[in-house]
């Protein structure tokens, strides 16, 4: 965790009190023994078990020592004890939780069954039962409290700790040959830091209560020690006559048990969202557009100087998206094309409302079927997304809940927006499902997703997309993980469907192709930017050198197959890197002086823009045909 997201959590109200509590108890902690302590400890026959006095106010035990000292006094050993047992809980939760991964598969799954075995008894009866193995006193007490909260610390780190083994750069450490425990140390344990600091907090509390009971039940602290309860269970005994022998230290346990508790969930609540939200905003320049369009009554999406940015390292911010204007008519088609990191899913995203929360996004303008969704509360945009925007995604696998019948989540989108009825809601998706000629929709509807074959999962996304009305549906990248054969069904079926609701469609995808087969427009992005607009029947005359890059690595039938497939030289360049200038310069032919000026988009045909200061003007040796495989 961060300074930054330290101080969101102590802002919070309730971790400001939680955090003003355990200073106070650190604070008495380190005080209270050396003030009070021979006075605790002072017996007075003349005052035994009596109830509150002036001298007393909490009364006096069996032996006439003043309670409410001995509960200030008992606050160090009753934390330390709390802090120590949970320090070796996450200790011997992190050593467990990593030995899978660093021992081979065999021994890796017997210490993952150990563990979920360990898991599944309650953790009171595994204290009980530790505490019987290692010895009445504090120190048994200490390791059966921690050996009993370390198993479900260690389901937390493997969780964690497979969430992260998936992502490239981990792959990519294993592919430089880096070793498991410095893979462990390096590049696991740094990345799920944040969840084990906020359960090491809940945790604190819990071993605190824990210890209590223990203490109360006899297992724990030993006299002449006492610790909060040990106090508690001895005030009981004469809980009639003096009330607040008991009371005090049952609140001393439920007030610091709670401070812990409640640090921990604050740091939950900021962990990775508020700390990056409450950054300043980030200064934007404006967009090196043609002067922004006029408001186009006809328009379902209407965005001018659309922009999003994520924190960087440096306290700055990177711009993925920059400054790009998108208009897109009722009916109309348009594909986003471009390479991977050129923005074009993150402009979707962030049309739709669903960039991360890290995300700043920011528009001169952005307009969704006739709603502004910046700046909307969360469930007017629910509303708006449900109902009048589609999306489909690359992978409807992760789309849909694995665990829940496909009739039943298609069903769900207009039981939730529209009310209807189960058995009404049901039907309809029987009948989108039949829309997208999903064979036997009325069986398939009672499947669940892992009994669909990809294309049809990806026919049922659309279909998921149609249970309401809506104006515009984006495909991202909606046929990228199909084969040829399911890809052409695919495409041909959103044309229909388009056809049929008269919806606009923005389909994006890295493939010119693709896009040429289904789109009538198409918007070629580079490094976060538009780079050229123009209609699909003019991409022979693209005047873009990026665009006219992308055409040229599209195979033909007269591609020499013996050959690799033509590449654009270079990559894109990282959105915290960009140079000056024109983006595309490095990888440019045509480059001059000239190109260290950022180039706006201006027209170079009727319905034509590019962003270059040479746009091309030959056209190219290619007919929409070869483009697209003869599929437009
Ligand atoms: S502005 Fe210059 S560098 Fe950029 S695409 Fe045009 S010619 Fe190439």
């Amino acid at each position: 965790m961060g300074r930054e997201q330290w101080r969101a959590a102590l802002r919070n109200p309730v971790g400001a009190v939680a955090a003003g509590l355990l200073v106070l108890l650190a604070i008495l902690a380190i005080v209270a023994p050396i003030l009070w302590g021979d006075a605790a400890e002072e017996t007075d026959p003349a005052a035994l078990s009596q109830g509150s006095t002036s001298e007393h106010p909490l009364g006096t035990d069996a032996l006439g020592r003043d309670i409410l000292l001995r509960v200030l006094v008992a606050t160090r050993y009753s934390l330390g004890l709390a802090l120590l047992a949970t320090a070796i809980c996450v200790t011997a939760g992190v050593v467990l939780g990593v030995l899978p991964a660093v021992l081979g598969r065999r021994a890796g799954r017997l210490v993952t069954a150990a563990v979920n075995l360990a898991v599944a008894f309650p953790g009171l009866l595994l204290a009980l039962f530790f505490a019987v193995i290692f010895g009445v006193g504090a120190r048994g007490a200490v390791l059966a409290i921690a050996l009993a909260g370390a198993p479900s610390f260690a389901r937390l780190v493997q969780t964690n700790v497979a969430a992260v083994a998936g992502r490239d750069y981990v792959a990519a450490a294993r592919v430089a040959g880096v070793g498991r425990f410095r893979l462990i140390a390096r590049h696991l344990l740094p990345n799920i830091g944040e969840p084990l600091v906020v359960n090491a907090t809940v945790m604190a509390g819990t071993a605190l209560l824990s210890f209590a009971g223990l203490s109360f039940l006899g297992l724990g602290v030993q006299p002449p020690a006492y610790d909060w309860g040990r106090l508690l269970g001895e005030g009981l005994d004469r809980i009639y006559i003096n009330p607040a022998a008991a009371l005090a230290p049952g609140v001393a346990v439920v007030v610091a048990g709670l401070a812990f508790t409640l640090l921990g969930e604050s740091i939950a609540q900021v962990v990775g969202v508020r700390a990056v939200r409450r950054r300043r905003a980030p200064e934007t320049e404006p967009a090196m557009t043609a002067a922004a369009a006029e408001p186009d009554g006809d328009a379902v999406l209407a965005a001018d100087d659309l922009r999003v940015a994520f924190p960087a390292r440096d306290g700055g911010w990177t711009h993925p998206v920059d400054g790009v204007s998108l208009t897109v008519r009722r009916g109309e088609t348009v594909g986003i094309v471009g390479e991977s990191g050129s923005g074009k899913s993150l402009t979707a995203l962030a049309v739709a409302q669903l960039a991360p929360d890290a995300a700043h996004v920011t528009a001169g303008r952005l307009e969704v079927a006739g709603v502004a969704p910046l700046g909307r509360t969360g469930a007017e945009v629910r509303d708006l997304l449900g109902t009048r925007v589609a999306m489909v995604f690359q992978d409807p696998m992760t789309s849909f809940n694995p665990s829940m019948r496909v009739g039943r989540q298609l069903a769900e989108v207009t039981r939730v927006h529209e009310r209807q009825g189960k058995r009404a809601a049901l039907a309809r998706a029987v009948d989108r499902l039949r829309t997208v000629r999903v064979p036997a929709p009325e069986r398939r509807a009672h499947q669940y997703p892992h009994e669909f074959s990809g294309g049809m999962r990806q026919r049922a996304m659309i279909a998921m997309g149609l249970m309401s009305t809506p104006e515009l549906i984006i495909a991202d990248e909606p046929t990228t993980a199909l084969d040829v054969t399911v890809q052409r069904q695919v495409l041909r079926l959103l044309k229909d469907v388009q056809a049929e609701t008269g919806a606009a469609v923005v389909l994006i995808s890295h493939d010119i192709a693709v896009v040429a087969q289904l789109c009538e427009r198409v918007v070629v992005m580079y490094a976060g930017r538009v780079v050229e607009e123009l209609p699909v029947g003019r991409l022979g005359a693209a005047a873009h050198p990026y665009t006219r890059a992308l055409l040229a690595s599209v195979p033909d039938l007269a591609t020499d197959r013996d050959r690799p497939l033509a590449t654009i030289a270079g990559r894109p360049p990282d959105p915290a890197d960009r140079p000056e200038g024109c983006a595309f310069a490095p990888r440019c032919d045509f480059a001059d002086d000239a190109c260290r000026v950022r180039p706006g988009l201006s027209a170079v045909a009727p319905d034509q823009r590019a962003a270059c200061w040479h746009p091309r003007s030959r056209p190219l040796d290619l007919t929409l045909d070869a483009v697209t495989g003869g599929q437009a």
